[in-house]
């Protein structure tokens, strides 16, 4: 093992080592990162796109700490843009994109139980969105004991205020995960007090269907769960609110990891489509719904089976936010006319797909169309940094009396997700930090602790 610090001055000229040697791994990267940024602005300048020295692709640094100060070069690797075009006619990939970027493992399942068009299964290569768009950090672990039963557990978070605002008005929204199945529902809200608006929408709908009820609700302390009329309405139900210890957010690990999951997901599917960021709602729709038809580790059949009873389609779905052309029946018009519109997602109430005509800006159903997945996947165009982020306010605070859902959850131990141990193989885990450089010669440093990004995406953690 070597010292990832001397590695990286190892491989530098002697000017740049003289500036970096005293630096650690981190450091280093940033002020690279910094050098590399001006050189290529400046290059940009003076002599145009053809002569530039840096090379577009992506470059990853796996390293791990060892003790407090020690890091360790894991592996180092360029994911070249030739690797990168191989993609193009790998159908691993092609099904990667049509479903908002899961991880091959979740691909290689889907394929061997034949829920995809029959292809031959290979490996793909590193996928650029996803190293873009699963920039974040330190996911919930906690692991507990599961429902054995529909609706016998449903897990709830709030996301939001999102920086930006999703087409409709929207800053936030909740979603609902059933943890025997693993089925989520999402709804989009305006404000936070919609919450309990959307809890009887969601309880409702699944009662119904399913000819049950919902035994118990686990969240997390948001002011959104702990309102008098929640607590009511989950009495009168005879729904047991599990409500995770104060300062103890891990606890609604389930939720969080599958808002994170939805995140990266919709940042991947964003940062190679050129829609407005405010389309990120279609996009977190369209995730849940292919979430719901694929396999996790958590349960061996799809969520869709299992909630439905029925084995999902799949032939119908493609890779959002690219080209299709749509014939479109215009209320003006007896012909109907082909457009070029952007695919944006599965409407709930029928078969078909959901399009967006820029020229028009509208958005409308069609049964299908011709899609453009060729040109998708082998277009090289720049793929995009999306900030889409939830935007850090302050912890609600905690209501003074206690409550009576408080004393039940201490009885309720057998369905209590166990509090966040740290294990010692996870501070193994190695960090990784990557460097993105585009074509226009812009990098971007992105510090990822998901090792092993193209080959088990944040997805599988559903
Ligand atoms: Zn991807």
């Amino acid at each position: 093992m070597v010292d990832v610090g001397c590695l990286m001055l190892a491989t530098m000229n002697p000017e740049l080592q003289k500036q970096h040697e005293d630096m650690v791994a981190y450091e280093m990267i940033q002020n690279l990162k910094e050098i590399y940024e001006g050189q290529a602005r400046h290059e940009r300048s003076q002599e145009g796109e053809s002569s530039r020295s840096i090379t577009f692709g992506i470059y990853a640094i796996d390293v791990k700490l060892l003790a407090s100060t020690s890091w360790v070069l894991d592996t180092i690797y360029k994911i070249s843009t030739k690797r990168l075009k191989t993609n193009d006619s790998n159908q691993t990939y092609l099904w990667h994109c049509r479903l908002d970027h899961i991880s091959e493992r979740r691909i290689s399942k889907l394929h061997k139980d034949g829920l995809l068009d029959p292809f031959v299964f290979e490996q793909m290569d590193g996928c650029e969105s996803c190293l873009l768009g699963k920039m974040t950090k330190a996911l919930f672990n906690g692991k507990g004991k599961r429902a054995s039963d529909l609706l016998g557990l449903i897990h709830s978070d709030v996301c939001g205020p999102m920086n930006t605002q999703a087409r409709g008005g929207f800053h936030y929204f909740i979603t609902f995960t059933d943890d025997f199945s693993r089925y989520g529902y999402i709804y989009f809200m305006c404000h936070k007090s919609k919450v309990l608006e959307k809890f009887k929408e969601f309880r409702n709908e699944v009662q119904n269907q399913h000819g049950k009820s919902i035994k118990a609700l686990r969240s997390d302390r948001g002011g959104e769960y702990l309102s008098h009329e929640f607590d009511e309405l989950l009495k009168e139900c005879g729904i047991v609110s599990l409500l995770t210890p104060p300062g103890t957010p891990q606890w609604n690990g389930v939720s969080k990891r599958i808002n994170r999951t939805l995140l990266d997901m919709v940042r991947s599917m964003m940062s190679h489509s050129d829609l407005p960021i405010s389309f990120w709602g279609h996009a977190l729709e369209t995730t849940a719904f292919t979430l719901n038809r694929v396999p996790s580790k958590s349960v061996q059949k799809t969520p869709h089976e299992m909630w439905t009873g029925k084995r999902p389609s799949m032939s119908f779905m493609k890779i959002w936010g690219y080209k299709a052309y749509v014939k479109h029946q215009m209320s003006t018009k007896l012909e109907p006319k082909s457009h070029k519109c952007t695919f944006v997602g599965y409407p709930k109430e029928t078969k078909g797909h959901y399009f967006y005509n820029h020229k028009e800006n509208k958005l409308f159903v069609a049964r299908t169309g011709v899609f453009l997945e060729k040109d998708f996947i082998s277009s090289e165009e720049d793929h995009r940094n999306i900030e889409l982020e939830e935007v850090q306010q302050q912890q609600d605070t905690e209501p003074e009396v206690e409550r009576f859902s408080q004393t039940i959850e201490e009885n309720l131990t057998d369905l209590e997700t166990r509090p966040l141990r740290r294990s010692t193989r996870e501070r193994h885990e190695p960090e990784r930090y990557g460097f993105l450089v585009t074509t226009h010669g812009d990098v971007i440093l992105v510090n990822h602790d998901e090792p092993k990004t193209s080959r088990s995406s944040v997805g599988s953690r559903l």
